[in-house]
C-alpha cells in the first residue's frame, strides 16, 4: 500500500478541520488536510446563522456573507413574539453562504502550506503503542496509508476518528437534533431579524427558523429532538407543515437533512496523538444547536497546541491536554449553560412557552440578550423556573 507522511493529518474540511490546519501550517508543520466530499462546503447542512463573534476569528469577506441581521425574533406556540437582540447574540449577526465560506477557510489553510486532498475518506486509523499514529485513506479508488505525528478527527457529528481511538462518542436520540431544511425562494421574509418558532406542534424539543439569505430567499427548517422522531413525525413531515402554513406561495430550490450533537462536549477530546475538534468533540451549544464559531475556535487552539506538542516532539495525552484546558476555559463555561438550559427547556409545556412569552410581551422588554432574557423570565416568573434559576444562578 503507498505511504505518504506528515507531521500532522486532518481529517474533515469543515470549519473546525480548516482552521486546525491553518494553525498548525502556520506554525510550519507538514499538514494534510483531507475531505470525503469531491467540493468542500458542500453538500451543505446548516442554517447558516452566526453571531458577530465570528469577527474575531476570520476577517469579514462579503463573498460569503449573504445578509446581517440585528436579532432574533421568536414566537411561542400561540404567535406571541419575543425580541432578542444585542451583540453578545448567539446564531445572528450574520447568515452565511457556507459552499463559499467552507471552501475559503480550506484555501487559507491551503494558504498557510496544507496540502488539500478532497474525495479522500479516512476509513480507520493506524496506532501503535497504543497512540494514533495516522488513518487509512481511500482516494480515488486507491487505498493509501497516511502516517502522522498527530491525527486531528474534524470528522464531524457522525465522526468516527474518536471511536476508532477509543473514545466514548456515543450520541443518544435524546441528545441529536435531527433537522430538515429548504431554501425557498418567492417569500416575504424578514431582512433584519433571524426568527425562531417554538411549540411541540411545530418543532418538539426543538424549533422551526427562517433565516433571510438576502431578496426574498430564506433558509426555512426545522430540527426536532433525535427521541420523538417517528413514521409521519421526521423532521421533514414538520418542516413540509410549517413551509405550507407560512409560505404558501414559496418555492423549494433545494433540500437538506442533517443533525447537530447536542450532548455538550466530550469528556474526552485528546488522546495520545489524538485531538477531536468541532461536531467531533461535540463542541454545539445544546441549546441553539449552533456550532461554527465554536469549531474554529476550538481548531485555531488545537493548531496551536498540536504544533506546539510536535516541536517539543512530545505528542502524548498529557501534553496534547493542553487543547482541552484551553478551549473549555475559553467558551466550555457557554456549553455547560447551554446544556443545562436545554434540559430544561425542552421540558417545558406549549402552556408554560406561552405564559413565559406573555410575562416579556410588553412595550418595556424587547431588545434582550439572551443572558438578560434568562433573567428578565426568571424574575417574571419564579416558580416556574427556579429549577431553571437553581442551574444557572
Ligand atoms: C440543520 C442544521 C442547521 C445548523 N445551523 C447552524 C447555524 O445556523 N449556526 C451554527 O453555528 N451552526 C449550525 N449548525 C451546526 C454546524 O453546521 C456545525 O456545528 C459545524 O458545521 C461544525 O463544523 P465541523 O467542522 O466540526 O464539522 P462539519 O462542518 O460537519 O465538517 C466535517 C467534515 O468532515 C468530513 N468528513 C466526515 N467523515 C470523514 C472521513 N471519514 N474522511 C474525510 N472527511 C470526512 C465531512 O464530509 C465534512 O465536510 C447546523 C447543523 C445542522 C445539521
Amino acid at each position: 500500500m503507498k505511504e505518504e507522511r506528515y507531521d500532522v493529518v486532518v481529517v474533515g474540511a469543515g470549519p473546525a478541520g480548516s482552521m486546525t490546519a491553518k494553525k498548525a501550517a502556520e506554525h510550519g508543520l507538514d499538514v494534510l488536510l483531507i475531505e470525503r466530499n469531491q467540493e468542500i462546503g458542500v453538500p451543505v447542512k446548516c442554517a447558516e446563522g452566526v453571531s458577530k463573534e465570528i469577527e474575531q476569528l476570520v476577517a469579514l469577506d462579503k463573498r460569503w456573507v449573504c445578509a446581517e441581521v440585528k436579532g432574533a425574533n421568536i414566537y411561542s406556540p400561540d404567535g406571541t413574539k419575543v425580541v432578542m437582540g444585542g451583540e453578545n447574540m448567539e446564531e445572528v449577526g450574520y447568515v452565511l453562504e457556507r459552499r463559499i465560506f467552507d471552501k475559503f477557510l480550506a484555501s487559507e489553510a491551503a494558504r498557510a502550506g496544507a496540502e488539500v486532498s478532497v474525495k479522500t475518506e479516512a476509513y480507520g486509523i493506524i496506532k501503535e503503542n497504543g497512540y494514533a499514529k495516522g488513518v487509512y485513506v481511500r482516494c480515488m479508488g486507491e487505498n493509501k496509508r497516511v502516517s502522522a505525528r498527530v491525527v486531528v478527527g474534524a470528522d464531524g457529528v457522525e465522526s468516527r476518528v474518536g471511536r476508532w481511538a477509543g473514545i466514548d462518542t456515543r450520541l443518544p436520540p435524546h441528545n441529536i437534533s435531527v433537522g430538515a431544511e429548504f431554501l425557498m425562494c418567492n417569500i416575504e421574509v424578514n431582512r433584519d431579524y433571524t426568527e425562531f418558532f417554538v411549540g411541540s406542534e411545530i418543532a418538539p424539543k426543538g424549533y422551526a427558523w427562517v433565516f433571510t439569505k438576502g431578496g426574498n430567499y430564506a433558509n426555512v427548517g426545522v430540527g426536532i429532538g433525535g427521541d420523538t422522531s417517528g413514521e409521519k413525525h421526521r423532521a421533514i413531515d414538520y418542516l413540509k407543515a410549517f413551509a405550507r402554513n407560512k409560505f404558501p406561495d414559496g418555492k423549494v430550490v433545494a433540500e437538506m437533512y442533517g443533525a447537530v450533537p447536542l450532548s455538550g462536549p466530550l469528556n474526552e477530546t485528546v488522546g495520545d496523538g489524538l485531538v477531536l475538534v468541532g461536531d467531533a468533540a461535540r463542541q454545539v451549544n445544546p441549546i441553539t444547536g449552533g456550532g461554527i464559531t465554536y469549531a474554529m475556535h476550538a481548531g485555531g487552539i488545537a493548531g496551536d497546541v498540536v504544533a506546539q506538542a510536535v516541536h517539543e516532539n512530545d505528542v502524548s495525552k498529557k501534553n496534547l491536554m493542553e487543547y482541552d484546558r484551553k478551549w473549555r476555559k475559553e467558551f466550555g463555561k457557554r456549553l455547560d449553560t447551554g446544556l443545562k438550559a436545554k434540559e430544561f427547556c425542552f421540558n417545558l409545556s406549549d402552556e408554560d412557552l406561552n405564559t413565559l412569552a406573555h410575562s416579556l410581551a410588553d412595550k418595556r422588554v424587547t431588545e434582550l440578550t439572551p443572558w438578560a432574557l434568562l433573567m428578565a423570565l426568571i424574575k417574571r416568573n419564579p416558580r416556574m423556573l427556579m429549577g431553571l434559576a437553581k442551574v444557572l444562578l
